[in-house]
């Protein structure tokens, strides 16, 4: 066997899969998950771990793969990782547990998001373990927002016992991973088998309350719980702020993606809620959102779909795999090119008119900062536009919460390694935090959150007694 190679995984073709909304990447089977587990080196430091933000212990799992153990090697998992369906999906491995894999200082690091996939889906397939839950406690949690880092904070609560109750804005819960990334990356069955993992063990979930407006974070204290967690994500879109911007046929990603995957128009007309996609699509952008808003322009019509961003290909911040993917299936990139306006023609969108980037001394965010090139100006034809420039904090909790300190962006300040906010009792963690991060950095803070939480509510009780 050769280390030099990860395994590879079998793929849907391209030319087939734009014609689809499946998986794209099918999986390994079990023979091919124990050849790459044999790669593993089993280093003593295990640097992965260190680069894994929830520490799986990736080394003790990858063993349990190449001896056949299925079962524990997913239960391993599990102990520090209640998603991993979702995160061996989604997660940049390329840029933590698998960028500091010590077989990757000379090979191709050890494929680890994909065999943590592998587990995860052996264990849907033959059932496995189920959460260990303490005996119930007496006080009672209350988390805004069902996403990932609320989902991680409700599961390691009511693993510890305590009383959780989520509360979600939308009709379904997994917050980005229901309305954002598309069914081709990560199919919603899977969200929503882990969400019912949750629920087995006692987490509540109230769907359709918005809080802030049906109640604040104030009236659930005074409600009765004895500690909230605001795991509310970003889900304001930035706009670009040029001419043209509210004609029709320019969506931000936002409403494009939450159409598409929430609101299932790509099975139109099974569910009532079609989009309207033109032959040209135009992205703005160069991140997942992006890469996800012009996959998904193809699938649903698109004949040619291009992505515009200011930058290079080098600063595109997107996964490497996920514009490999684009690449694969059609997607063009208009690089270092930035719109100034957008073209009308009666009383819709016609088009981009554009102006050339070159990349000058590095910003604030380390990267080159691209600077337009003086009368290089030329319109992009087309009749849709997405944009997906990034998107803000949630408003409506920090809004409706006195004495919750926020930055200047809007976002809450919470402690980085508790969530504690400058509200007693008050935890926050995810992107409502950080701004716009990844999965599993949302994860790791509801994870530390709740075992702050823990911490003030035995002192709360000890107080009491
Ligand atoms: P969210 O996932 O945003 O969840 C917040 C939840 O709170 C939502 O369900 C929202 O409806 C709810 N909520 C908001 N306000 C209220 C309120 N007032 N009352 C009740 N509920 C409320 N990350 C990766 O790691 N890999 C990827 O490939 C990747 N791709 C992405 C693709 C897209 C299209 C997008 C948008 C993001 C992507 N990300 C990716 C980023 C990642 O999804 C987020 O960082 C992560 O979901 C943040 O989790 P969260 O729990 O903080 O917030
Ligand atoms: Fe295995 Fe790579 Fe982790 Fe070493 S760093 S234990 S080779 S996965």
């Amino acid at each position: 066997m050769s280390r030099q190679k990860q395994t590879p995984m079998r793929q849907q073709n391209p030319q087939i899969r734009i014609h689809n909304f499946d998986e794209v990447p099918l999986g390994y089977s079990e023979e091919e998950a124990m050849i790459e587990a044999e790669r593993c080196l089993q280093c003593p430091t295990a640097p992965c771990v260190q680069g894994c933000p929830v520490s799986v212990d990736i080394p003790r799992f990858i063993e349990h793969i190449k001896n056949r153990r299925f079962s524990e090697a997913i239960a391993t998992i599990k102990e520090t990782n209640s998603l991993p369906a979702v995160c061996g999906r989604v997660c940049p491995q390329e840029s933590q547990c698998q960028g500091v894999c010590t077989l990757g200082i000379r090979f191709e690091p050890v494929a680890i998001g994909k065999l943590e996939r592998f587990c995860a889906d052996w264990e849907a397939q033959h059932g496995g373990a189920t959460h260990q839950v303490l005996p119930t406690k007496e006080q009672h949690v209350a988390v805004i927002g069902a996403g990932p880092s609320g989902l991680t904070a409700a599961g390691d609560l009511r693993k510890k016992g305590y009383q959780v109750t989520m509360f979600e804005l939308f009709h379904v819960a997994g917050g980005v991973l229901m309305y954002g990334i598309p069914e081709f990356r990560l199919p919603k069955e899977i969200v929503q088998r882990e969400i019912s993992a949750l629920k087995a063990m006692g987490v509540k979930i109230e769907l359709n309350k918005v809080v802030g407006q049906l109640y604040t974070v104030d009236d659930l204290m005074s409600q009765g719980y004895d500690a909230v967690f605001i795991g509310t994500g970003a889900g304001l879109p930035r706009f670009l702020g040029i001419p043209g911007e509210n004609l029709n046929g320019v969506y931000t990603a936002n409403e494009f993606l939450t159409r598409t995957n929430l609101m299932r128009a790509f099975l139109f007309p099974e569910y009532d809620t079609p989009i309207k996609v033109g032959k040209r699509v135009i992205t703005v952008g160069g991140g997942n959102v992006a890469m996800d808003s012009a996959r998904t322009a193809l699938r649903l019509g698109a004949e040619e779909s291009i992505i515009v961003y200011r930058r290079s290909e080098q600063e595109l911040p997107a996964r490497a795999e996920e514009v490999e993917h684009a690449k694969e299936e059609g997607v063009k990139f208009q690089l270092l090119t930035n719109p100034v306006r957008f073209v009308e023609k009666d009383g819709a969108i016609a088009g981009a008119e554009c102006i050339r980037m070159e990349l000058g001394e590095p910003d604030e965010s380390g990267r080159r900062r691209p600077v337009p090139i003086e009368g290089s100006e030329f319109v992009i034809d087309a009749d849709t536009v997405v944009i997906a420039i990034g998107n803000g904090p949630h408003p409506l909790v920090p809004r409706t919460t006195p004495g919750l300190d926020l930055t200047r962006r809007g976002n809450i300040v919470a402690d980085p390694d508790t969530g504690q906010t400058s509200r007693e009792g008050v935890f926050a963690g995810g992107d409502i935090v950080t701004g716009a991060a990844t999965v599993i950095q949302a994860m790791g803070a509801g994870k530390r959150a709740a075992v702050a939480i823990d911490h003030y509510l035995q002192e709360k009780r000890a107080g009491k007694e």
